[in-house]
């Protein structure tokens, strides 16, 4: 089967449909959104979904601030729901990053992000079931929560359709035609998708996506494992959510009696790695909850999973025209921060795609050839994910 559209976007996760749903807004609604699988089926459907605004950088931490106003009033936005749930987030790290984490705070306050610096007294009063070493460093942001991906994905793809979009699902993109160097169809499984835009959100598979138009994206895959555990409800009712940097890890609520933990970076291959959790590492990631949650001791570990961060060299992503191949685009390379981009990766993106630029937030510093450059966006810390 043939057809033609404005834009085809190769990969239905979190990005691909916020995409799909800003282009409609800004009338591009003769557009198909291709899914090898079904909607967030890839990173998105795996991710914690935390919803934080502590970055080193200005461009995250305005996109992450900006998206924040859609979880919170997603209904009103956009329609339908984010399953966004406030519950604050505590970041912590030693007194060895204390500069890097003032710096940030300084930093997101000129933007105006509600985040400040605490004591641990101050910790004692705002979630009194964390237990913090007088020595380290933290900060607060009342207005933090988490998410669900799914519910946000579909309600994107939902309102999408509604303007007259299409979604085609267990249709894998299979090549990208290109002549005279402008993009001129994208190739499916069930058929040839006329277009001259084409932009890939294909997660972890980009880099295979973008090889077939022989462009060598530098992306690579790190899995990151997510662990269940049912709260002693008695004991520790509820808890917000913790960055535990100085430790290396997360946590979160979620519903009325778990708690999630992600931990690990281990580099994989996109289609063979494994999907579970590894006990060892799970046991050691319980004995660092226990430390910060000493209650925790007697959770009930539910299960588990994993998944993966697709990871450009300074771990921030890639939001640009593909350099040498008029029409097409690539949103990629979110590692494990991009699910609360998404709103903002859609506005921008659109907006790139329709007028050239994106105006609502200058995304310059996520070009492709930064890396080239030597450009790369850098860290106030010591560690990768919350560069
Ligand atoms: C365990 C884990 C925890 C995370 N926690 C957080 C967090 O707390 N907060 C946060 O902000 N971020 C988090 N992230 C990161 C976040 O989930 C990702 O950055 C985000 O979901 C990426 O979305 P995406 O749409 O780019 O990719 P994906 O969700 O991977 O979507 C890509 C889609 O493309 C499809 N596809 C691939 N190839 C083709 C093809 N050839 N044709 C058609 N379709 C194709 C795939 O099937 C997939 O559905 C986490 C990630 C993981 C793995």
């Amino acid at each position: 089967m043939q057809q033609s559209a404005d834009v085809v976007i190769i990969g239905g996760g979190v990005m691909g449909c916020s995409m799909l749903y800003n282009l409609a807004k800004l009338g591009v609604t003769n557009s198909v959104l291709v899914e090898q699988d079904v909607l967030g089926s890839g990173s998105t459907g795996r991710s914690q979904a935390i919803c934080r605004m502590h970055y080193s950088n200005p461009v995250t931490a305005s996109m992450a601030w900006e998206s924040l106003k859609y979880f919170s009033n997603f209904g009103e936005m956009v329609g339908g729901t984010s399953g966004f749930v406030k519950t604050g987030y505590l970041v912590i790290v030693e007194d060895v990053d204390r500069p890097g984490l003032e710096k940030n705070i300084a930093m997101q306050q000129e933007l105006g992000i509600n985040t400040a610096v605490v004591d641990a007294a101050q910790v004692r009063e705002l979630a009194p079931m964390v237990e913090i070493d007088e020595s380290e460093a933290l900060a607060w942001e009342p207005e933090s929560g988490y998410a669900d991906p799914y519910q946000l994905t579909t309600s994107y793809a939902n309102r999408a359709k509604d303007m007259g979009a299409r979604i085609e699902l267990r249709n894998p993109a299979v090549g990208i035609e290109v002549s005279g160097g402008r993009v001129q169809a994208v190739l499916t499984v069930e058929g040839r998708r006329e277009t001259n835009v084409a932009v890939v959100a294909s997660g972890p598979w980009s880099r295979q996506v973008m090889a077939k138009v022989g462009i060598d994206l530098p992306l690579s895959a790190v899995r990151h494992q997510v662990a269940t555990l049912t709260r002693p409800l008695d004991l520790i009712p509820d808890h917000p959510i913790v960055g535990d940097i100085a430790q290396s890890f997360s946590f979160r609520p979620d519903g009325s009696n778990m708690t999630f933990i992600g931990f690990g970076e281990e580099d994989v291959e996109v289609d063979s790695y494994n999907e579970g959790v590894d006990m060892p590492e799970v046991t050691e990631a319980l004995g660092k909850l226990a430390r910060r949650m000493p209650a925790m001791a007697d959770s009930y570990f539910r299960g588990g999973w994993s998944g993966l961060f697709t990871v450009t060299p300074d771990w921030h992503p890639i939001l640009d025209r593909v350099p040498g191949i008029e029409g097409l685009y690539c949103a990629v390379g979110f590692s494990g921060h991009g699910f609360k981009l998404s709103p903002m990766i859609g506005v921008t993106m659109a907006e790139l795609i329709t007028q050239g630029s994106a105006s609502s937030i200058d995304i310059n510093p996520l070009r492709f050839s930064r890396f080239e450059e030597g450009d790369l966006l850098t860290s106030s810390y010591r560690y990768r994910v919350l560069a």
